[in-house]
């Protein structure tokens, strides 16, 4: 497969997404060109093709797809809710149907973050977490767990939190070395949105393990 970053947009922006997303597990899902713009990026640094991914919070899998359509050898999704996964699992269904990824190993975990324990290392984490913004700090339990699986982690969150990622991330032994700044539309899916679409200023960090 061959894209375009422009292609490569579009493939996402047709992805299925929540069907009734948990107000409690915050399913907002990421926007196709948010995504498409920071794995471009990851791309260009050689840290997608014939790499092994884990998409932490998986949702229904656009992160770990768009590494699987830039050529990552393997792709572990990792979510905690059921319905999430049988989404993301349909998606896969859909992208086989129209791409040739068998050459990418696929695993879908269901699973709370807090449970999960891996003896396998990762090439690189991706992942949207919940913002915290029904329980605070709820992401840095995907900032510790994503520390213990790879020297390489896209994180996504709100822009105003940096110094708690930045924080988190030396606590570990870890450094944020790229910002990717978007304006993030969260689709107005959720019952109590007013608006019909909401932005959020949201950052996405590129962290990695200190020499
Ligand atoms: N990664 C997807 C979804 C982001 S929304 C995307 O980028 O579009 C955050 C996701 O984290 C939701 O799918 C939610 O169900 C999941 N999640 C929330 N708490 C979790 C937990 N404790 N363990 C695993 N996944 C969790």
């Amino acid at each position: 497969m061959s894209f375009t970053k422009k292609n490569f947009s579009i493939e996402l922006s047709r992805l299925l997404l929540f069907d009734k997303p948990k107000v409690y597990l915050e399913q907002y899902p990421t926007d196709s060109n948010v995504a498409a713009d920071f794995l471009w990026s990851a791309l260009m640094n050689g840290e997608i093709e014939g790499k092994t991914v884990i998409d932490i919070g998986a949702g229904t899998g656009i992160l770990g797809f768009g590494a699987m359509l830039l050529g990552a050898k393997k792709v572990v999704f990792l979510e905690i809710d059921e319905k999430a996964l049988d989404i993301c699992k349909k998606n896969y269904e859909n992208i086989c149907n129209e791409f040739d990824v068998t050459g990418c190993e696929v695993d879908f975990v269901q699973k709370d973050i807090s449970k999960f324990e891996s003896k396998e290392k990762f090439d690189v984490v991706l992942q949207n977490p919940p913002f915290g913004i029904k329980k605070e700090h709820a992401d840095k339990i995907f900032l510790e767990t994503a520390f213990k699986l790879s020297k390489v982690v896209y994180s996504l969150h709100k822009s105003e939190t940096l110094d708690f990622v930045d924080g988190v991330s030396k606590d570990a032994g870890f450094k944020v070395t790229h910002k990717f700044k978007y304006n993030f539309p969260l689709k107005s899916t959720m019952s109590y949105h007013t608006r019909k679409i909401k932005r959020i200023d949201v950052t996405c960090f590129r962290i990695e393990k200190k020499s």
